[in-house]
Parts: C-alpha cells; structure tokens; sequence
C-alpha cells in the first residue's frame, strides 16, 4: 500500500494479505488457534511475534488484522485494535490508560452505555469523573486539571448533533498531559479527521456506518502504535472484546462501499433537512450541514459535511411523533444508526427512556425529538413519505 494513495483506493487494498491461492476477495480466517513447526518455533512465537504471526485469535488473527491496517489506513492512524462491539472499544479505551486516582472531563451529552460507563463504572474503581456541555470550550477549560489523565466525548452528539470542537478540546487537554479519547461514530470514518486534529484513541462502534448494512456488531481503537500495541492491545487481549474473524471480514467488506454508501446517505441527509427545514408540522430540523445549526460553520470545518443523521422536532409532543412514526412506510422504527436502511427513533421513550427529565432537557430530548439515520433509499421517496406521515 501507498501512504499517498486516496481514501477511496486505500478502503479496497489497504491491509490485504493473501494466502497461497491469491485469492481476490480477502479469506476469512476461521480459527482461534495456529501450528508451529517446531516447539523451538512456538516458544519464539510466544516470546516475540512478528507482524504476520498470530498465535490466538483472542491476541490476533490474520482477517482481523486486515480489518485493523485498512481502517488505520483509512483513518491516517499508525494502528488499530478491532473489538467485539463498540462498546467494548469505549470501554476498553477507558479501562486501559485510567487508574484509581486519575480523573476523567467527559461531555454530558453520551451514548446511553457510554454514560453507563463514564457515571457508573469508572466512579467505581476510583476514577473522577466531570461532565461538561461538550459544545461549551470554557466549560472544557475550567474542568481539566493538572490530575486529569483523559478527556472524553463524542464529536457528533447522539441524538442532538452538536458538536465538539475537537481540536480546541485537544489543545487545553494536552495542555496538561490529559489524553483525548473520542467516540467518533456520528462523523465517521469518511469525514473525520481526528487523528490530525489531536486525538490520541479515536473509536468507532463498526456496527454503525463500517458494516453499514445492520449484520453484526463490531468496533474498533485507532492511535499511535506506541498506545496500540502498548497500552491497549494488553488489556484487550486479556480481557476477551476481541473482534471474531467473521466480524472482521463484514467489516472489510463493509470498507470498501463505505465512502460511496456515506457520501450517499450525507447527500439525502442534506436534502431532507432542507426541505423539511420550514415544514409548518416540525418546530425544528436539526442537521449539522444546514446553516440554520448553530455550529454550523464548526462542522463544516471539523468534518467537511453534515454527516448522514438528522433530527427533527415533531409539534405536539408524544403523540406528534409517534403519529409520524406509526405513518411512515419507509422509515423503520428501530435504534441502529448507518444502516442502508432508513431508521427513525424516538430517543426520549427509547435510547434515552431512563434519563431523569431534567437531564433530557438538558440534552434537547423532547418527547417530539425523532432521530433520522438517512439509508440508501431514494432521496425523493424519503421525502415523499415523510411529508404523507407528516399530514394530519
Ligand atoms: C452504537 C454506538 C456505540 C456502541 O456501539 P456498539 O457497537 O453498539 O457496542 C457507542 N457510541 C456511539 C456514539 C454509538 O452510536
């Protein structure tokens, strides 16, 4: 692979490894175990593998590392751990590089297992942690302290899309020492640009846009190889959030219509939310790549595009939006996000259901608040049937 190949050349060859019969399309792998030659051969494996040598799967495998070197490369990342779900990876990030004593600035504004993590387990094990309003930099600048070890936030916030200025958060947290972990999965890989923009462990939940056509679960840790392979690979690899060799394959495969399926999907995204922007049934639209949002101008520096989630505000509280809901015929209910297939969640009653109410409030989850991950559909049939469930 060439360092300067484009995105969309290294998403179908990066990381490819063949096996003697050259295969086109990459092998899965389908084994937790390899054999040595000899037992002078194992004990050298054991004492120092090499970079195409594995010795179980939960430590590594051959289609699971094609996985990892294609979306380093994709990322502009030195070195990736795939892990069993995203999840895994947020929570294998955190465990891996915090100790009892350190303390942790998180945004508010979370993933509903990410929150669990970050104000239910970290506190636990002796780990402080302070959330901010992500969207807020003196809020950033006031709550890192010269004993915080990590910041953490999502770049794109589920499910009210505001935006966290990654590269001002990066510079007051190295500032003093902190590392940046970002949970990365609303801007994708096709728009981010983290790495260069100073976070030092970007993840992504794989489920999402990587696999892109709602089969598996999966998610992956990007950084430097120093951080990789040091700080997080001993703690994956002994803890078992490894990724499975089929999941590997999903999501390599899953790389290479990637960009055109995002770029797609971001396209339809934009649409919709221009059209519906004035609709006299909805009190707000909410996408990052209209000028109507308020970061606006952030987004489109940070990630170049709006992404493919929209939200929109249907008048009449509950009852709006489940009528909406129950009316569309396209738009599934459910509550994965990047999938072909477009699918529309009620947060407040579903994802985020066991929020207080304040905390809703202080997120913007309204009982009206419909999430919107655009699929592959056609653009006009999409806004077709949301403007028919949007009748009264
Ligand atoms: C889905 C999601 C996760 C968790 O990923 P899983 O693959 O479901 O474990 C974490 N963060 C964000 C922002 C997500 O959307």
């Amino acid at each position: 692979m060439s360092k300067d190949w484009d995105q969309g050349t290294k998403a179908v060859h990066a990381g490819s490894k063949r096996s003697q019969y050259g295969e086109v399309s990459e092998a899965i792998f389908m084994t937790q175990g390899f054999v040595y030659d000899t037992a002078e051969a194992a004990e050298a494996r054991f004492e120092s593998a090499g970079p195409d040598e594995f010795i179980y799967a939960r430590y590594g495998n051959p289609t699971v590392a094609m996985f990892e070197e294609r979306i380093a490369a994709l990322e502009g990342a030195e070195d990736a751990f795939a892990t069993a779900s995203g999840m895994a990876a947020v929570n294998g990030a955190m465990m891996s590089v915090l100790k009892a004593g350190d303390h942790v600035v998180s945004a508010r504004a979370l993933f509903g297992s990410c929150l669990y993590i970050a104000e239910e387990i970290l506190p636990r094990f002796g780990v402080e942690v302070t959330f901010v309003d992500g969207s807020d930099l003196s809020a950033w600048e006031t709550a890192i302290r010269p004993d915080t070890r990590a910041v953490f936030f999502e770049s794109l916030s589920n499910p009210a899309l505001e935006l966290v200025d990654i590269e001002a958060v990066a510079k007051l947290a190295h500032g003093q020492d902190a590392l940046v972990i970002c949970d990365n999965v609303f801007a994708t890989p096709v728009y981010s640009h983290a790495i260069a923009q100073g976070v030092d462990l970007v993840i992504y939940s794989a489920t999402k846009h990587i696999d892109g056509q709602g089969r598996a679960l999966g998610g992956v840790i990007l950084g430097s190889r120093e951080l990789i392979r040091k700080t997080i690979e001993p703690y994956m690899k002994h803890t078992g959030g490894s990724m499975s060799p089929f999941t590997a394959w999903i999501m390599l495969k899953g790389l290479e219509t990637m960009r055109l399926r995002v770029r797609e999907q971001t396209a339809t995204a934009a649409y919709l939310a221009s059209a519906l922007e004035d609709h006299p049934q909805l009190s707000r639209v909410i996408y990052p790549g209209s000028p109507s949002h308020p970061q606006h101008a952030l987004a489109m520096a940070q990630m170049g595009a709006g992404g493919t989630m929209l939200a929109i505000e249907v008048k009449g509280g509950k009852e709006g939006a489940y009528k909406f809901l129950n009316a569309c015929k396209i738009g599934l209910i459910s509550n994965n996000l990047g999938d072909a297939k477009t699918i529309l969640t009620p947060p407040a009653f579903t994802t985020h259901q066991r929020l207080p109410q304040e905390q809703k409030d202080a997120l913007g989850i309204t009982p009206g608040l419909v999430r919107i991950s655009v699929g592959l559909e056609d653009a006009d049939d999409l806004l077709a049937d949301f403007t028919q469930a949007l009748l009264d």
